[in-house]
């Protein structure tokens, strides 16, 4: 078990110190915990190795209980709404910007959503289980690799959007994703990143430390080496020359299956909250690529 990163990969600080509530959160074993930075950035110390990863990140994962609260297959009726308000959200706002990449494509409905819209997607997918899935549910072919392999194997391939739906967390070398990605992008291209706003979130933060709630250890426990704020997210991209264009912690169309919270009275106050204090369950940010590459 791996990479004891002590520099924070969004600001350089070395002083970053141990938060004992979220590592009891995750109920991490004695032998990992969670680091904090005072710019808010968090990370798994030390990150797992690429062994570790391949474990975690076998065939089980999709037919895993991914949330602890419904099948992955119960997930996707939801995602389907939320993707289709995002495509619709890019065609809207980049109306010339007409090809996808999806990275971490998963069985592949956004790509199939893309492609009924008219755009021209393509994915990558590292299970070899979920692209047989994408091909068999969606009539959707991925790539089975690493985002590296693909470079490889389509050197000279760019698209107009590169998008990532809750998969910029799991890399443990962000820097290198974001150089990788920047490659795939057309000059004014576009980066859509959606990631957990993991233990920044309004319903985080009182599980963290009012409710002191904790999740059981599985392996899955520690498949988030990084947990971004959004000004953490925000900067990070920006270092390597993106102009963030759209960053919210309220998505579009989030909440049309909110989990808990069953009391609606409740649920509208509590999200009215997140609004109101921009401390929502997720952040969704837009960024354009620019000439200007600092790294
Ligand atoms: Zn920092």
């Amino acid at each position: 078990m791996g990479l004891f990163i002590d520099k924070c990969i969004v600001c350089g600080e070395l002083s970053a110190i141990y938060d004992k509530y979220a590592s009891s959160y995750l109920s991490l074993p004695s032998s990992v915990r969670v680091k904090k930075c005072s710019c808010g950035m968090r990370w798994l110390y030390p990150i797992p190795d690429e062994e570790d990863y391949i474990n975690i990140y076998s065939n089980q994962y999709y037919n895993h209980d991914m949330l602890g609260k419904g099948s992955y297959n119960k997930m996707i009726k939801y995602k389907y709404t939320w993707f289709n308000l995002r495509i619709d959200h890019l065609a809207k706002k980049y109306p010339n910007h007409r090809s996808i990449l999806d990275i971490g494509a998963a069985t592949g409905e956004f790509i199939k959503i893309a492609k009924d819209k008219g755009y021209a997607a393509e994915g990558i997918e590292l299970s070899e289980y979920a692209c047989k899935e994408a091909l068999a549910k969606n009539n959707v072919f991925l790539y089975n690799g690493t985002i590296d392999n693909y470079l490889k194997c389509n050197p000279n391939r760019l698209f107009d959007i590169v998008h990532m739906g809750h998969v910029f967390e799991h890399f443990a070398n962000p820097d290198e994703t974001l150089n990788s990605i920047s490659s795939l992008l057309n000059e004014n291209g576009i980066l859509v990143i959606e990631v957990p706003n993991q233990f920044n979130s309004l319903e985080d933060l009182i599980r963290l430390y009012l409710i002191k709630d904790k999740i059981q250890f599985t392996s899955m426990s520690l498949h988030h080496p990084y947990f971004y704020s959004k000004s953490g997210l925000l900067a990070l991209v920006q270092r390597h020359g993106f102009q963030v264009d759209h960053i919210t912690t309220n998505p579009n169309g989030r909440y049309l299956n909110n989990i808990g919270y069953n009391k609606i009275i409740l649920r509208n106050l509590f999200r009215f909250a997140e609004l109101a204090l921009g401390m929502g369950p997720y952040i969704e940010l837009y960024a354009i690529k620019h000439n200007d590459h600092l790294i």
